[in-house]
């Protein structure tokens, strides 16, 4: 009977250990998954994570007394680096926003290429419209492929969850519209 408990206590241990922050876990279909604070990361198997990292410039953390931190942090895996810069730009969109929406989480799924994004946003709407990256709230996911990430564009996606997140009667389309430009405008003040 102990022995079983240990073993429970044994596995638990394991199963916190993997999930933690910035670790890659595989997922169906080969998605890569990758957990930051406010994120979970969907990444296409054809992608590598450090060159999805340099995509993302966010050296204007460089001038936050708190960001700075976690911007210089050093001896970090390519996945961590990806997670730390998401989570960045995640937080600089609430700031900017001035919205904190309680326990935010949002998933972002970053495609091998736009075509691949096109076939899921058809799947999802079947409307023939084309988009450089896109956020449904349903499903609290932001849909981005790789020639298009970029720190602008992200915070933008992720602004548009925050937003949607915050409000609990969502405000008309153009308001929110104009609150994400808003974001990514301000993203490196
Ligand atoms: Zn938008």
């Amino acid at each position: 009977m102990k022995k079983n408990i240990l073993a429970v206590i044994f596995v638990l241990i394991l199963s916190v250990e993997t999930s933690a922050a910035g670790e890659i876990q595989e997922a169906a279909g080969g998605w890569k998954i990758i957990e930051s604070r406010f994120t979970t990361i969907h990444v296409d198997k054809d992608l590598d994570c450090g060159v999805l990292g340099g995509r993302l410039d966010v050296s204007f953390a460089m001038y936050d007394p708190v960001e700075k931190n976690l911007f210089y942090e050093r001896g970090l895996t390519e996945s961590e680096i990806l997670a730390n810069k998401i989570d960045i730009i995640a937080r600089k969109a609430m700031r900017v926003l001035d919205m904190k929406p309680e326990d935010f989480h949002v998933n972002i799924r970053i495609y091998g290429n736009e075509e691949k994004l096109w076939k899921t946003y058809d799947k999802l709407f079947d409307d023939g419209k084309r988009f450089k990256a896109f956020y449904v709230h349903k499903y609290a996911t932001v849909y981005i492929p790789y020639e298009n990430l970029g720190e602008s564009i992200l915070a933008h996606e992720i602004g548009h969850a925050v937003i949607d997140s915050y409000f609990g009667v969502l405000p008309p389309e153009k308001i929110r519209e104009l609150l994400a430009c808003y974001v990514d405008v301000h993203l490196k003040d």
